[in-house]
């Protein structure tokens, strides 16, 4: 199911204006990236699509559903559908790297006592197999705070991947890699994104990653979207 904004803007609590106007629509299945320069708006775009910021005028729709026309608990519904890759995921330190992994499931960062219960020793395979992909199985019982900036970011790939959402948001998730490193894990999430189906936006300030992993290319510069084309018409000098 598709995405699309409609003359989006959005307007932060302190006056900034982040986004003006924006138009944009992605089908089903597609891989997008979003880039340009920090501070032009790619997170704030990224929120309004994960139904987590309200634009403050235009229309969103995603997945089909008006996220801002749905009451409260519909639209906490249409989130558990969206899987989120964040460039600094919110994990709680003391938190193991398989609780992390399977709390994606639950829509959990924290995880209290009681949502702990819900976790089963037979899911642990899973959230292996998942972190093997990212050359993370020896992090499988690591607190997140023994973890490196790259590492966390790649516990919350796994995270994602292990959720198995309709739509995947990733925003920077690979700022904290080195290239050979951003480079394996971008083509994980592609793969899995390919092979699921699954709709893949994320933000990147890499050119050359976004051009190499994503056949659709979204400029974005002062809360604008400045070109939509596809890669291969992308200039690399950009
Ligand atoms: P990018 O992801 O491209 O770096 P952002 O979407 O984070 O851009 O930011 C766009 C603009 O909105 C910037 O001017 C930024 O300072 C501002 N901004 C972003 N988030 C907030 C916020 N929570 N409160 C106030 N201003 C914000
Ligand atoms: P948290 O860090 O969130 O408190 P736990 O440390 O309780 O999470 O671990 C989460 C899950 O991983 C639990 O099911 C626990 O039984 C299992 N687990 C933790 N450490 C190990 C270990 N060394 N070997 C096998 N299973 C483990």
């Amino acid at each position: 199911m598709s995405l699309r904004l409609s003359g989006a803007s959005l307007q932060h609590g302190n006056g900034v204006h982040a986004l003006r106007g924006v138009d944009l629509s992605i089908d089903a299945g597609e891989r997008v990236a979003i880039i340009g320069p920090s501070g032009a708006g790619k997170s704030s775009l990224l929120g309004l699509l994960a139904s987590a910021l309200m634009p403050s005028a235009g229309a969103v729709e995603v997945l089909g559903q008006q996220p801002w026309q749905l009451s409260a608990r519909a639209r906490q519904r249409l989130r558990t559908r969206i899987g989120l890759v964040h460039q600094a995921p919110p994990l709680p330190p003391r938190q193991r790297v398989v609780t992390a992994v399977l709390a994606g499931k639950l829509g959990q960062w924290g995880l209290g006592r009681s949502l702990l219960n819900l976790l089963h020793p037979s899911d642990i395979p899973g959230a292996r197999e998942v972190l093997a992909r990212l050359d993370l199985t020896d992090k499988l019982f690591a607190q997140c705070q023994q973890l490196s900036g790259g590492q966390l970011q790649r516990v919350g790939i796994a995270r994602a991947l292990y959720q198995d959402p309709e739509l995947l948001l990733a925003d920077e998730p690979v700022s904290a890699m080195d290239p050979v490193l951003a480079d394996h894990c971008l083509n994980v999430l592609c793969r899995h994104a390919e092979a699921r189906g699954v709709t893949l936006v994320a933000s990147l300030h890499a050119v050359d990653l976004a051009l190499a992993h994503f056949p659709r290319i979204v400029g974005v510069r002062e809360g604008h979207i400045v070109f939509d084309r596809p890669a291969a018409e992308v200039d690399q000098a950009l």
